[in-house]
């Protein structure tokens, strides 16, 4: 059985026998865990949009990052680093519980490596310095490396990244990023925003889109994308899969909000727990819910 057969013999919840054998080779394919897949409201049955690559590396810190990292097992000792993609509170507010838990209960010993643009330095320690006044300086200034460079290598993993600019509220500096493996695999991340051409011109080499929907159908702003502008950019981009996340309805068979919007049947709508796993030769990938 080649190594895709063993990913959906696993998916399809066969003998211990065989997934202890498939366990073998799990860890080294790249995955994507969607730990949040919700918008800034945090919709029934969902938090807040937050991904995490290969057990190592956060986009975005939201509020209950760490809650989230604990209901999937993962301590924050972990974490090696963190991309931002822009200043809203439900993709930074979590930054001072981390690096705070991260130093007095995790007892980490290796640095973080923090990737944002010039300026989120002082944001984010701002923040700190005002969510535990006097706790933090230390580790502001020792265990964090902060990094302004709009494109390189994540360290010690196996993808690169590129950083660019996308359409949202000005104020928050808005960014996306396309992260590619050494595989050849491209996943652009194309952060909180509205349709535009920055995201386009990338989005052809993408092999998964990840897209934000953050509205439903009644509003229309430039700065989000709603459910028609998702069906539109599917029918423009028909080579990738588009996952959405920072999704503003209800998680599947949850009540009291918005209801789950009919997407291309192209695009599937992201769940908390949902993951992406990619093949080692970057060529096959698919979602695990
Ligand atoms: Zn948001
Ligand atoms: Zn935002």
């Amino acid at each position: 059985m080649n190594q895709r057969g063993l990913c959906l013999a696993r998916v399809a919840g066969v003998g211990t026998r065989m997934a202890q054998v498939i366990d073998a080779t799990w860890n080294v394919m790249p995955r994507v865990q969607f730990l949040g897949t919700g918008n800034a409201f945090s919709p029934p049955g969902r938090m807040h949009a937050l991904v995490l690559i290969d057990g190592k590396i956060l986009v975005d810190a939201p509020p209950t990052l760490l809650p989230q990292l604990r209901r999937a097992g993962v301590s924050s000792n972990d974490i090696e680093h963190i991309l931002f993609t822009h200043w809203h509170a439900d993709h930074m507010f979590g930054f001072p519980f981390f690096i705070l838990e991260r130093k007095v209960v995790s007892n980490a010993q290796n640095p973080l490596n923090v990737y944002l643009r010039p300026g989120g330095k002082e944001i984010l320690s701002n923040l700190s310095h005002v969510g535990f006044p006097g706790s933090l300086n230390e580790v502001l200034k020792n265990d964090i490396n902060w990094l302004e460079e709009e494109s390189g290598e994540i360290e010690n993993s196996g993808w690169n990244y590129e950083r660019f600019q996308v359409t949202h509220t000005p104020e928050t500096d808005p960014h996306g990023y396309m992260l590619t493996h050494k595989n050849g695999f491209k996943i652009l991340h194309c952060g909180d925003s509205g349709p535009c051409q920055e995201i386009e011109d990338r989005a052809t080499e993408a092999n998964a889109i990840l897209i934000e929907m953050g509205v439903p159908d009644f509003v229309d702003s430039p700065n989000h994308h709603n459910p028609r502008q998702v069906n539109s950019l599917a029918e423009r981009q028909p080579h990738a899969t588009i996952l959405v996340t920072h999704n503003y309805s209800n998680a599947v068979n949850q009540k009291g909000g918005f209801p789950t919007p009919k997407l291309n049947e192209r695009v599937i709508q992201l769940e908390d727990g949902d993951e992406l796993v990619i093949e080692e030769n970057g060529r096959h990938f698919h979602v695990r819910k």
